[in-house]
């Protein structure tokens, strides 16, 4: 065994060459990282390809975001699941989200909640009807006594 060049930084945690088989997507917003990685680590995620842009699924969904951005993020997320052989897909939104305080800035927290729902929905169809076997899972996130807990969002709408 050769003994590697000397680094400015080398990582303990060993390097696994196997693809993971489930891909994450959710927002880049750094408070919610650590919480996020918990969940899917929970959900028997230790390891992931991830997706993470400012609005997280919202990306995914030309509603919310630009017709190219959707377009282009929905690529890259293909991308990964038929490159990688990705299996299981998380798709998270969450409260107080910054991308859509920005890009609708006169909408109530409820009108924002309905919209990130909605995209959630949108992101989950998009990357199914690429890749149809694809199991999907929905999750908001909220915060809530100083922590972050997550909430299952359904696939459907629910009929009111
Ligand atoms: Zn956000």
């Amino acid at each position: 065994m050769t003994t590697p060049p000397p680094a400015a930084f080398t990582a303990a945690h060993p390097f696994d060459a196997a693809h993971p088989h489930a891909i994450a997507v959710y927002c880049s917003d750094g408070r919610f990282t650590q919480s996020v990685e918990e969940l899917l680590a929970h959900l028997g995620h230790a390891r992931l390809d991830t997706v993470t842009t400012p609005g997280g699924p919202a990306v995914l969904n030309h509603m919310s975001a630009a017709y190219a951005d959707a377009d282009v993020n929905t690529r890259a997320a293909t991308f990964l699941i038929r490159a990688h052989h990705i299996t299981e897909a998380v798709l998270l939104a969450h409260e107080g989200c910054g991308y859509y305080r920005a890009k609708r800035p006169s909408d109530s927290p409820e009108m924002i909640l309905a919209r990130q729902l909605d995209d959630l929905r949108h992101a989950a169809k998009a990357l199914r009807r690429a890749t149809p076997a694809l199991n999907v899972h929905l999750y908001y996130a909220r915060v809530a006594a100083g922590v972050v807990c997550f909430d299952p969002v359904a696939l459907e709408k629910p009929r009111t």
